[in-house]
C-alpha cells in the first residue's frame, strides 16, 4: 500500500469534483481528486447538454432559476470553448401552454432573466422546423455545453496551480480516527495498487453516488435519486434549444449539440445509481412529446440513447410525497461536522451541471473557513485552459 498526503481529497471527477479541485487549487490548497472511472464518466459526460437560462425552474424554484442564469453568464466567460450559444425558445402549442406563459415570463422577470415573446409566426421563420401549430414563444439565453470540455479544462487549469488527479482509481474506505475523517483508502482499478492518502478535509463530489460514499464514513445522505433518458438523432433541424412552454414534464427539450439533436428527458424514480435500465417506453414518450415541437423528429434516424443518473439530495425537512420533479434543483454543502459531529467531512450535491462552478466556490469557502484560510473565490475571474 502506497501512503499520499495531501489537504484536501475530493472523491469525484464530475462537474462538481473538477470545479471544486481547480477552485481548491487556484486558493493555494494542496488538493487530490480520485475518480473510480474517466473524468465525466458519471452523469456529467451523460447529461442533456442544455447550459440552462434558469427559465425552466423560473416559476417552481426561482432560487436554482436565478444560481443558472448568473451560472449561464459567467460560463460563457470562463469556459467558451465548452459552450454553443444556441439561444432557446419556450413554445406553446396549447390553450394551457399559453395559460403557463405569462407566469413563465414572470418568473424569469422575477429572477433577472431576459425574455421577450414572440409571436408563432416570427417563431416559425427563425425555426422553420417548429410546428406549425405553435401561437407564441418565449426567447431565453439557452445554450448547449461540453461536460468533457469542461471537466477536462477544470482539471488542466487545476494542475496548472499544483493539484493532482488520479483517475481510475476508486475510494473504497473513509478513514475515522474518532470523530474526524482522516483520509481515503483508495484502489487503483487497472492496477489494483492500493494507496492510503492522509488529508485534513475529504470532499464528497461523487453526484448520484454522494449516499453511498457517505456510507463509507458512516453518514446518511437522503437522496431521492431517479434516472432520466435521453435519444440523440442524427441531424439538427433546429437552430435553438427549443423548450415546452408548461411546468416541467417528460419529453420537454430539444437540445442542439453538434449535429445532431438530443430529446429529453424522462424521469424514473431509482434507488441504486449503478443499478437501472433504458425502457422502450421513455423512447417512445420522448419521440412523441417532442415531435409536437419539432414534427420531423417522427422521421428522423435514431443515432443512440442513453441516461443518467439526477443527484437530487432530499433535505429531511422535505422528506415526503411531493411529486420528484419538485425536488430542488437547487445545491446543497453539508458540513458533516455541523450534521452529523464528523468533522474533516464535507458533502456538495443536488445542483446541476450549468452551476458546477458556484458549488465549488461554496464548499471551498467552507473548507477555507475551517482550515482559517481568507483566500477569495476567483474562478469566476480566470478562463479555463482549452481542454
Ligand atoms: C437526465 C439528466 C439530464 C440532465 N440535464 C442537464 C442539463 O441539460 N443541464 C444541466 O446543467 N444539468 C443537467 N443535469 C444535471 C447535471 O448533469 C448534474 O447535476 C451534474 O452532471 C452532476 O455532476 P457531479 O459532478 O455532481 O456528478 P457526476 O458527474 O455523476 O460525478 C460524480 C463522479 O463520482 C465518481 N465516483 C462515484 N463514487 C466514487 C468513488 N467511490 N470513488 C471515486 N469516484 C467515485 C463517479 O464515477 C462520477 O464520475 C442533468 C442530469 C440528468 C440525470
Amino acid at each position: 500500500m502506497k501512503t499520499l498526503e495531501t489537504q484536501v481529497v475530493v472523491i469525484g471527477g464530475g462537474a462538481t469534483g473538477t470545479a471544486v479541485l481547480r477552485d481548491l487549487a487556484m486558493r493555494g490548497i494542496q488538493a487530490l481528486l480520485l475518480e473510480r472511472g474517466n473524468l465525466a464518466s458519471g452523469t456529467s459526460g451523460n447529461f442533456h447538454g442544455l447550459l440552462h437560462s434558469g427559465a425552466r425552474y423560473a416559476v417552481k424554484d426561482p432560487p436554482a432559476a436565478e444560481e443558472c442564469i448568473v451560472e449561464n453568464r459567467i460560463l460563457r466567460q470562463i469556459a467558451p470553448q465548452a459552450i454553443e450559444d444556441t439561444g432557446g425558445f419556450f413554445v406553446a402549442l396549447t390553450d394551457a401552454d399559453e395559460a403557463f406563459l405569462p407566469r413563465l415570463v414572470e418568473g424569469c422577470q422575477r429572477v433577472g432573466i431576459p425574455v421577450e415573446v414572440i409571436s408563432g409566426s416570427e417563431a416559425l421563420r427563425e425555426e422553420p422546423a417548429l410546428s406549425p401549430q405553435v401561437r407564441q414563444a418565449v426567447v431565453i439565453p439557452d445554450g448547449s455545453v461540453d461536460g468533457w470540455t469542461l471537466c477536462i479544462g477544470s482539471v488542466k487549469a487545476a494542475k496548472e496551480y499544483g493539484a493532482q488527479a488520479m483517475l481510475y482509481t476508486m475510494v473504497t474506505e473513509i478513514l475515522r480516527k474518532g470523530d474526524r475523517v482522516i483520509g481515503v483508502r483508495a484502489v487503483d482499478q487497472t492496477s489494483g495498487d492500493e494507496y492510503l492518502v492522509r488529508a485534513e478535509y475529504v470532499v464528497n463530489a461523487t453526484g448520484p453516488w454522494t449516499e453511498k460514499t457517505a456510507r463509507l464514513a458512516g453518514i446518511e445522505v437522503p437522496m431521492a435519486l431517479d434516472y432520466g433518458t435521453m435519444v440523440v438523432l442524427d441531424s439538427r433541424p433546429v437552430r435553438r434549444a427549443i423548450n415546452r412552454c408548461r411546468p416541467p414534464a417528460d419529453g420537454d427539450i430539444i437540445v442542439p449539440v453538434g449535429t445532431t439533436i438530443v430529446l429529453g428527458t424522462t424521469s424514473v424514480p431509482i434507488q441504486d445509481p449503478d443499478d437501472f435500465c433504458i425502457q422502450e417506453w421513455e423512447i417512445d414518450l420522448l419521440l412523441d412529446e417532442c415531435a409536437q415541437m419539432v414534427p420531423i423528429v417522427e422521421d428522423m434516424n435514431i443515432q443512440r440513447y442513453y441516461a443518467a443518473v439526477r443527484p437530487l439530495y432530499k433535505p429531511p425537512q422535505t422528506a415526503g410525497e411531493e411529486e420528484r420533479r419538485e425536488v430542488s434543483r437547487a445545491f446543497y454543502v453539508l458540513d458533516h461536522e455541523q450534521l452529523n459531529g464528523i468533522g474533516g467531512f464535507i458533502t456538495i450535491t443536488g445542483g446541476k451541471l450549468t452551476t458546477c462552478r458556484l458549488m465549488a466556490e461554496k464548499t471551498v469557502d467552507l473548507v477555507c473557513a475551517k482550515m482559517g484560510i481568507s483566500v477569495p473565490c476567483r474562478t469566476h475571474l480566470e478562463p479555463l485552459p482549452p481542454a
